[in-house]
């Protein structure tokens, strides 16, 4: 993995940020701290959004689709808790930036991540591109469908708004696995779901999210 040199003008506006968020109680973990600062976010945003990379709110990238705010990203990432050698699918790779962190977190695991737009597959893939991310295998297709060839999974993470988690892929997470989720119609509640022995049992919820919807067959609109 390469590190990239982070010019100071976006380097002091990445430290405040991460100071809020620390703050904020949004950024608990030194792993993921870490990783904020691995991934700079402006190097997953077009170049006209760049100046705007450190502000904690979601930004537009293509398709109307956006990159997710930090604070989402580090509260998501953080209730995954993500161990080394672990096996994560995700749903939505949007920028590929909630991806890179996930691939730092899981080391010598493997995150296979699932966008529905062609135009957002190859922006992800030139972001992760310059940072030489070899766990990484992103797929082009509906997440909400799963990816049945690499399951089962330890964590799922799904980064756009459903009514309900699509039934396949609590059946492609393992056994005390984790899968996280904005769920709801106009705003969203963000839950920690974990699958054990008897069921699916809610570890968190947290309500005042929003999310853009999930596409395709078991989402909230057909993608456009
Ligand atoms: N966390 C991402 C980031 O940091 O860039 C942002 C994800 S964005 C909020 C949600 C993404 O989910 C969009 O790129 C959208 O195209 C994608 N998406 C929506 N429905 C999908 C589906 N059924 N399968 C795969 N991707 C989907």
């Amino acid at each position: 993995m390469k590190r990239i040199k982070i010019e100071q003008k976006h380097l002091s506006a990445l430290n405040t940020l991460i100071a809020s968020l620390k703050n904020l109680g949004f950024l608990n973990r030194n792993d993921v701290e870490f990783a904020f600062k691995n991934f700079p976010r402006h190097e997953f945003v077009p170049t006209s959004e760049q100046n705007q990379a450190y502000v904690n709110r979601p930004l537009e990238i293509m398709k109307n689709q956006t990159i997710s705010q930090p604070g989402v990203v580090s509260r998501m990432t953080e209730w995954l808790d993500v161990k080394d050698g672990q096996c994560i699918l995700e749903v939505g790779t949007g920028s590929g930036w909630q991806t890179a962190i996930l691939s730092l977190l899981v080391g010598t695991g493997t995150v296979y991540s699932i966008e529905i737009h062609s135009e957002l597959f190859e922006f992800a893939k030139k972001n992760l591109e310059k940072f030489k991310i070899y766990n990484v295998n992103l797929i082009l297709g509906d997440g909400g469908e799963g990816y049945l060839q690499a399951s089962p999974y330890d964590r799922i993470i799904i980064n756009a708004a459903c009514n309900e988690v699509p039934l396949t892929l609590f059946e492609q997470l393992k056994e005390n696995g984790f899968l996280v989720a904005p769920m709801g119609p106009s705003s969203q509640s963000l839950v920690l779901l974990k699958k054990t022995a008897t069921g699916i049992t809610e570890i968190k919820n947290q309500s005042n999210y929003v999310f853009v919807p999930l596409l395709g067959k078991f989402g909230k609109k057909r993608i456009s």
